[in-house]
């Protein structure tokens, strides 16, 4: 059972305040060319290093979220250790060849000189982030930090405080004080932490308070990576198994009781398939959480009171508007329980297809012709992610070509986060800048350009004042030809 966050004391911080958040980015700034000189063999014992404390702390990590969240063991390892574990591995299989860097063509003009590109640290960097996947969404932009070779301050979410507790351990134990720092707290601690010159910050959380990032890192010119939220939809058109695409729809909106950034967060189904498609989610949300999915161990909760009340409203307000509800629809105060809950009969502007859901209430929504749920996706900023669910090409072409989003999944959901071999991050309002893999060890780096030239002789030494005749004859030539 899930435990009140807001009667928590936070865990003792190592150092308070704004004096301490400068003295520990002082500390780091003076490491960070040290870190950055670290070879990839080096880079890697760290990331072991991690690792193995991680492990350690897995039976910690499985009580924190039980805690935080009413997480059952089966979901934290499936969702918090797993992607954290599979991208440590990855990046350690890979670090040698992506910070060896890359040779790239010379054009003519350039004859004798060689162009390369090799990635640098961009120094101390900020990683702030939700409570939603407190343990993934902290270490996975720590792991491609690491890798690419900075030095880390952290800020997880003040609303996962048993979660915070245990990273703020991990931390601690996984390296020294003079490469990661982790500072727990709310909003005033990330406040502070942001007006510190920092090199590159790393967000996740809501477009909201990403507006918010965007506009203090423009004090200092720190480059960001927002990774945001949003209204990510699921398409299903007649061509499509309905039970498989009612089931996988299931499973993204239900787990972690649909606070989950790439949740499909509404449905647009094609209409002559909506009432089997109502059926078969019914039967979906019977099969995975039982008749009761109150006493359903496998059903989480919601992570606070705020968060509770701002959903019980939307339910609510949905009533009132003569919202029909063939799932759920039942909620507990005191147990912060919001039943897995399908509606329909929800008017377009309604604040449920406006805002990003963030919980286990899922609208379905008809449509006849193809282009009604393009115009519905595109009267709304872009999302995070995009399902369709089809079996026909054409559809499928049409529906990803006419869309655009973060990611696309197609008969599936959320499993795209968890190919670390594929970019993770959103477009505009849901994000900007990738995560993951190559692409997390790229956002923290600077992609530097080095060109050498090698011998003394360069056609590029006889465009040079004076300009001549001849001289301007030569450059248009150049201009001309190379
Ligand atoms: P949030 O934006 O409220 O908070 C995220 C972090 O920002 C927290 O650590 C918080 O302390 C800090 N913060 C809050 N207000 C701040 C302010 N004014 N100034 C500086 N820092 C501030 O988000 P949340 O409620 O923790 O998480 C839910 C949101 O995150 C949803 O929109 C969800 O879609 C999004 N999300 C995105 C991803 C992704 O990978 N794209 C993953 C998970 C969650």
């Amino acid at each position: 059972m899930k435990a009140s966050s807001e009667t928590l004391v936070l865990a003792p911080e190592p150092l308070e305040g704004v004096i301490a958040y400068r003295e520990a980015f002082d500390r780091l700034r003076g490491n960070m060319l040290h870190i950055g000189a670290t070879d990839a063999a080096q880079r890697r014992r760290k990331l072991q290093h991690l690792l193995e404390v991680l492990l350690e702390e897995r039976p910690a990590i499985v009580e924190a979220l039980r805690a935080d969240l009413g997480k059952s063991a089966a979901e934290t390892e499936l969702s918090e250790i797993l992607p954290v574990t599979s991208e440590i591995r990855l990046v350690m299989k890979r670090l040698r060849g992506w910070m060896a860097g890359s040779e790239m063509p010379t054009p003519l003009s350039l004859l004798g000189h060689h162009s390369g590109v090799i990635p640098q640290p961009k120094g101390v960097v900020l990683i702030i982030a939700p409570w939603n996947f407190p343990v993934n969404l902290n270490l996975i932009p720590l792991v491609s930090a690491v890798a690419a070779g900075n030095a880390v301050v952290m800020k997880p979410s003040e609303h996962a405080p048993h979660a915070a507790a245990v990273l703020a351990r991990i931390v601690a134990r996984a390296f020294p004080p003079d490469e990661v720092v982790l500072f727990q707290g709310g909003v005033e601690v990330s406040e502070a932490l942001l007006d510190l010159p920092f090199h590159h910050i790393f967000f996740t959380g809501s477009p909201a308070i990403g507006k918010v990032i965007m506009a203090k890192a423009s004090q200092h010119l720190a480059s960001v990576t927002l990774e945001l939220g949003g209204k990510s939809p699921a398409i299903v058109d007649a061509s499509a198994d309905i039970r498989l695409a009612a089931r996988r729809i299931a499973w993204g909106k239900f787990l972690n009781s649909g606070q989950i950034c790439i949740a499909p967060d509404y449905v647009l189904v094609e209409e002559s398939r909506k009432e089997a498609f109502l059926a078969a989610i019914a039967e979906a949300v019977r099969d995975m959480y039982g008749e009761d999915p109150s006493v359903s161990a496998d059903y989480g909760r919601i992570v606070n009171q705020r968060h509770f009340r701002r959903l019980e409203q939307r339910l609510a307000e949905a009533r009132t508007a003569g919202a029909s509800f063939p799932v759920g629809g039942q909620s507990d105060a005191g147990t912060l329980y919001v039943a897995p809950t399908v509606l329909t009969g929800l008017s377009p502007d309604s604040p449920l297809l406006e805002e990003e859901i963030f919980g286990p209430i899922l609208p379905v929504i008809g449509w006849k012709d193809r282009e009604d749920a393009l115009r519905f996706i595109h009267d709304r900023p872009k999302p995070l992610a995009l399902y369709l669910f089809t079996t026909d090409r054409s559809s499928r072409r049409h529906f990803i070509g006419q869309t655009r989003s973060g990611g696309v999944a197609v008969n599936t959901t959320l499993v795209h986060f968890f190919n670390n071999e594929l970019p993770f991050g959103g477009d505009n309002h849901s994000g900007i800048g990738k995560a993951h893999g190559y692409y997390g060890f790229l956002a923290f780096s600077n992609e530097r350009a080095v060109i050498r030239q090698r011998f003394r002789w360069a056609a590029a030494d006889i465009i040079t004042p004076p300009y001549t005749p001849f001289v301007e004859r030569m450059a248009k030539i150049m201009s001309r030809f190379l």
